[in-house]
């Protein structure tokens, strides 16, 4: 009896096992067929809408429809942005 309930413990041991690796090994091909998907992603690079630099998208401020290099240049083009549409009016 005792070598029928470690036969159980090792069947439930393997097939918890398997799930676990199965599990591990979808997640792992996703993430590998996302970032086939979208290999440049991190890489590409956008302009500075206001100092005309070029940084990674990651890394980029959006404000107003425009990427910016940092909060710095986002808040001065916003700013000239506010203070040109007042002179236009
Ligand atoms: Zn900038």
């Amino acid at each position: 009896m005792f070598a029928f309930r470690l036969l159980i413990l090792l069947v439930l041991a393997y097939v918890f096992v398997v799930i676990i690796y199965k599990f591990f090994l979808i997640n792992r091909t996703e993430r590998l067929r996302r970032s086939q998907e979208h290999p440049d992603q991190e890489l590409e690079l956008v302009l500075c809408f206001h100092c005309q630099s070029y940084v990674p998208r990651t890394e980029t401020v959006f404000s107003r429809g425009y990427y910016f290099c940092s909060e710095e240049c986002a808040r001065l083009f916003v700013r000239r942005d506010d203070e040109e549409s007042l002179k236009g009016r």
